[in-house]
């Protein structure tokens, strides 16, 4: 009903006060923003998931003129000034992930406060922030305990392709598309929660700001969060995408002395070595490889690959008493084995992680931190910088592994 309401109202208004239709009571805050509030922009709208490869032929990102409404109580309209591809975009678009359609993806991202809904106080317009793919309510059980990753709100919210004030309200003609995890940034402007916002530095860069709300929070975070790696330990991180680099960073910021970076592509080795790691592994048997190295297994493997497979070599590379991690999204139905005795036996943990287990609001500000003394170089995750028209090409090269961070800038 709220949404019905608002739209009724903006339309009922449009053209009557004089700013781009929006009521009065909007228009006092759109007036205050860095740019006028377009109630149409250009974002990039997926109807079909699985389409043929490659995705430069068969198009499944279709760019289009959306709308959305003024922003309600708790929301805020942001000018989206970067947002890069991650690989839980390309599970979006080949179908590993399901997700109500049409959609617009996108949920790594950096942009500007244009407008704000009534009674939001914690970004104002002419911030600059970070978008978080999960709300954190601060409300719900989870959030009250600190646990704002696994916020319930927000995650039903995500499964439904809605706000957690409501929605779906992008459209397109009179059809409405869902949103991404609350953001839906392959688009010019967001219309999200305040409470999927972070505030960052004036002065910092949109597109290295656009890695902290999932590749730098995912990848660090699940190195000294999740696998809560101590100085002087072994880790193994398999998987040299975005995410995976940004958990290599995090366990030499973590104090890691012997950081084994894993990838199929052996073209990721100097990269990894530039950003931390001491060895580099590639090719079959990589969990042989990694014993190779340290004969009694890792204290911590980490697998941010997305495949069972390497989850199964992680496990396989891990001591006795050591930690594995997955961060990974695999199709639903994907399983690993393991024998259980051997998991108490060996007194082990296996433990996924979601967004690194990270408090958005606290680790973010954290995360700028150390990049800013040079401890967490997250802009050599960049790869390229791109516009929004060559999505899919963008996908097709995320498909191949061949690129760690491809940003739209806008
Ligand atoms: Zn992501
Ligand atoms: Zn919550």
């Amino acid at each position: 009903m709220a949404t019905i309401y608002r739209e009724g109202k903006r339309n009922a208004t449009r053209g009557a006060s004089g700013v781009h239709g929006l009521p009065l009571e909007f228009s006092r805050t759109f007036r205050t923003g860095p740019r006028p509030m377009p109630s149409t922009f250009q974002a990039a709208v997926l109807r079909t998931a699985g389409s043929p490869r490659p995705y430069a032929r068969s198009r499944p990102l279709s760019i289009e003129t959306v709308t959305v409404p003024a922003p309600c109580a708790g929301e805020a309209l942001v000018q989206i000034k970067a947002a890069s591809l991650c690989h839980s975009d390309l599970s979006v678009v080949n179908g590993d992930r399901r997700w109500p359609l049409p959609i617009v993806p996108g949920h790594e991202a950096s942009g500007v406060v244009a407008e704000v809904g009534p009674g939001v106080e914690s970004v104002a317009p002419g911030d600059r922030v970070a978008l978080i793919f999960l709300t954190q309510c601060g409300l719900c059980v989870r959030c009250v305990e600190g646990q704002p990753h696994l916020c319930e709100r927000g995650t039903q919210a995500n499964r439904e392709g809605r706000l957690i004030t409501g929605g779906p309200h992008l459209r397109s003609g009179d059809a409405l598309i869902h949103h991404h995890m609350g953001l839906s940034a392959f688009a010019e402007y967001a219309l999200v929660s305040e409470k999927s916002l972070v505030k960052i530095p004036q002065d910092l860069g949109f597109i290295e700001a656009s890695l902290f709300g999932c590749a730098v929070m995912c990848g660090a975070g699940s190195a000294l969060y999740s696998a809560a790696i101590r100085p002087g330990e072994s880790v193994a991180v398999f998987g040299l995408g975005g995410v995976g680099l940004a958990a290599v960073l995090g366990a030499r910021s973590a104090g890691a002395t012997r950081i084994i970076a894993v990838d199929s592509n052996p073209n990721k080795r100097s990269l990894a070595l530039a950003l931390g790691a001491t060895d580099f592994v590639s090719g079959d048997g990589a969990a042989a490889s990694v014993r190779a190295l340290v004969p009694q297994g890792v204290d911590a493997a980490l697998e941010v690959s997305g495949s069972v497979e390497a989850f199964e070599q992680a496990l396989d590379c891990t001591r006795r008493g050591g930690r594995t991690v997955s961060t990974s999204l695999p199709e639903a139905s994907r399983a690993f084995h393991f024998p259980l005795s051997r998991l108490v036996a060996e007194a082990r943990t296996i433990r996924g992680s979601y967004i690194g287990s990270c408090v958005p609001s606290r680790d973010i500000p954290t995360f700028i931190g150390l990049y800013r003394q040079g401890r967490l170089p997250v802009d050599k995750l960049v790869s390229s910088t791109i516009r929004l028209e060559k999505i899919n090409e963008a996908m097709d090269a995320l498909a191949d592994a061949s690129v760690v961070r491809q940003v739209i800038a806008f």
